[in-house]
């Protein structure tokens, strides 16, 4: 530090460091469970690899009906209903707003963590250094949250680490046969590229500092445009040396093959004629990470207990994407970028990696977690990071209640953990929600049962949810009256998309886009969302009294907080986005 700039000081309960999804994610799930909350974000902007600065799409569990749900899903119903263009500064707005509405955040951006101190085993503050004010920033916090992807606290606090592909011979995983223990590779970095479609040629003419490229230079890279899915993710590079001291010089490198990739796309003989109306609309210049420092928890979850489904009691998270592995000499190596092994959708995650082994009251999220590499290279994907960040943030909102650690959480807290991560719309696999008292008691006069079931998705042949008509009503009587302080809501909000709107031949359920085609349709609220409805409580001489009503939902899961006592409660649902029928999954009243 340096006496001649100030310091300015903050007392929190959490201290998140980093602000990508799964440390925004951490930070409002705390926040909204009652702790006071600093996120400190190096960059001027939240959502790291997802932001526009870096503008990754978000993917996650594949399969029939696993999108994730719980705050990422209300980050992107959020999105679809605010930014119909997929327009990056709109979606960073997006992000950014949901920061702001919560008011036990305390926002730091363009804040870079660089120190911290220790009492014991525990971290007492961390300090960054913020460079528009040109101040240091400490945050004294019980509780802090690495969401940084590279583990910055790990050789600040002496967390132990790893860092690179395990052997098989370390946890018996098959895909590591053949690698040598030691090995220090990675998966690379990447600067993408967008293009958006014209109805006018353009003309490119390289920088003197980019590559030059012919297409037997590019064996399986020849960028397609026309595809929707098209995004240069393989312009990767980096994962043979050091995934966070070489990012500077690997990141000169991959602006000259992206500028030399593009002078290919538009004045290669080959590729000029087809792509005469693309022009050139973003490059990235600060490259996305995928892999570095990976702390080491109470559990190390690995290849094996992906493909046997993660049935662990402390699941607080799960994924869904293949073992997507690539080879850490990228774009050097002429064979194809990577290797997808499968993994099955969901599986779970548990709770025990995502604290230190070592360092009592520090918590990771994202993809940074405590992994072997073949582990992470299927559930590093955003909506994943997603889900582990809200998990993190749920379970530090309870240790610092409990004035515990993350561990004695586990020990102590864990069905609290699991009931709350379920209650806010998350998806635990082989887990069902308990459902209130209020609810199980009273006389579901009309509509399904399912609607008390304490699942919020179809799983496997069940639907777990309920159609009717816009104006039916769905009622719980009670046996007396009974006082009542909130309703649950769960809509259907097309776990599967497949009613968005299609680019080219395919659907396009991705929360954003990389090339742009010319005049695609808006995109859109779903369809099968309900944008009105009333809740009414009825009392004992029969009369009822509209207790909410809203015809701007554009949200699955809504907690609507009531007051009064009555002899039943009414939801009727009375228009949707688009379609005819209503479709929900949930509704109880507590
Ligand atoms: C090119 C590329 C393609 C990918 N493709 C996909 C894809 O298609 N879909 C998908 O879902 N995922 C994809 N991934 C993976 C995914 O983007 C990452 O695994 C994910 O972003 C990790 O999330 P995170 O929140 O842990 O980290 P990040 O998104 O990296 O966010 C961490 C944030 O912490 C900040 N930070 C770092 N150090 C500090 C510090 N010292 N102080 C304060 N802040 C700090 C960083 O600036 C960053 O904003 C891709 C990754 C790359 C690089």
């Amino acid at each position: 530090m340096n006496d001649r700039f100030s310091t300015v000081f903050h007392d929190a309960d959490l201290c998140v460091v980093g602000g990508g999804l799964a440390g925004l994610c951490a930070a409002v799930a705390a926040a909204r469970h009652g702790a006071k909350v600093a996120l400190v974000q190096e960059r001027p902007m939240l959502g790291g690899n997802a932001s526009s600065e870096i503008r990754m799409w978000v993917c996650g569990a594949q399969g029939k009906n696993m999108l994730e749900t719980g705050l990422i899903e209300e980050i992107m119903l959020e999105n679809l209903y605010r930014n119909p263009d997929k327009n990056y500064s709109v979606w960073d707005g997006v992000l950014y707003g949901l920061a702001r509405k919560e008011k036990n955040i305390e926002l730091l951006l363009n804040c870079s963590v660089n120190d911290c101190e220790m009492e014991g085993d525990r971290v007492v503050s961390v300090t960054g250094w913020q460079m528009t004010t040109q101040q240091f920033h400490t945050v004294r916090a019980k509780l802090f949250a690495d969401c940084s992807g590279d583990s910055v606290l790990a050789p600040l606090t002496d967390a132990p680490f790893r860092h690179g592909r395990e052997s098989e011979a370390e946890f018996g995983e098959s895909i590591g046969r053949g690698v040598r223990p030691g090995d220090r590779k990675t998966m690379g970095m990447s600067c993408m590229l967008q293009a958006r479609r014209e109805d006018r040629p353009s003309e490119f003419v390289p920088p003197e500092w980019a590559a030059r490229f012919t297409a037997e230079d590019l064996p399986h890279r020849v960028p397609d445009l026309a595809s929707p899915l098209e995004n240069f993710w393989y312009l990767e590079l980096g994962g043979d040396g050091d995934s966070i001291a070489d990012s500077e010089k690997t990141r000169d490198e991959l602006l000259s093959i992206a500028y030399g990739l593009w002078d290919f796309v538009k004045n290669d003989p080959s590729q000029r004629e087809k792509n005469r109306f693309w022009r050139l609309d973003w490059v990235g210049i600060l490259p996305g990470k995928r892999e570095s420092r990976r702390y080491v928890g109470d559990y190390t979850l690995t290849q094996n207990d992906v493909e046997a489904g993660g049935r662990f009691d402390d699941v607080i998270a799960y994924g869904g994407w293949p073992m997507d592995d690539h080879d850490p000499r990228g774009f050097r190596n002429t064979d194809r970028p990577n290797v997808n092994y499968p993994a099955p959708s969901p599986y779970g995650i548990p709770y025990r990696c995502l604290y230190s082994e070592n360092v009592s009251n520090l918590l990771c999220a994202g993809r940074n977690i405590s992994v072997t590499h073949w582990a992470l290279s299927s559930c590093r994907v955003m909506g994943t990071c997603a889900l582990l960040g809200q998990a993190a943030g749920t379970a530090a909102a309870i240790a610092a209640r409990e004035n515990c650690t993350p561990r004695e959480v586990y020990a102590s807290h864990l069905k609290e953990l699991k009931q709350t991560l379920m209650d806010d719309d998350c998806y635990l696999p082989c887990n069902r929600r308990a459902v209130p008292e209020l609810t199980l008691n009273a006389a579901l006069t009309r509509g399904a049962e399912a609607l008390r079931n304490g699942l919020d998705r179809p799983v496997g042949e069940d639907d777990n949810g309920y159609r009717c008509k816009p104006g039916d009503i769905i009622e719980y009587r009670f046996s007396e009256p009974g006082e009542v302080r909130f309703a649950r809501v769960v809509w259907d909000s097309e776990l599967n998309r497949e009613s968005m709107p299609r680019v080219g031949s395919r659907p396009f359920t991705h929360n954003m886009m990389c090339n742009k085609p010319l005049h695609f349709d808006d995109f859109h609220t779903p369809d099968a969302l309900v944008r009105a409805y009333r809740i009414e409580g009825v009392r004992s001489d029969g009369t009822a009294q509209t207790l909410y009503q809203t015809t701007a939902n554009h949200q699955r899961l809504n907690r609507v907080p009531l007051t009064g006592t009555w002899s039943a409660v009414r939801l009727i649902p009375q228009e949707t986005w688009g379609n005819g029928d209503v479709h929900l999954f949930g509704f109880e009243v507590g």
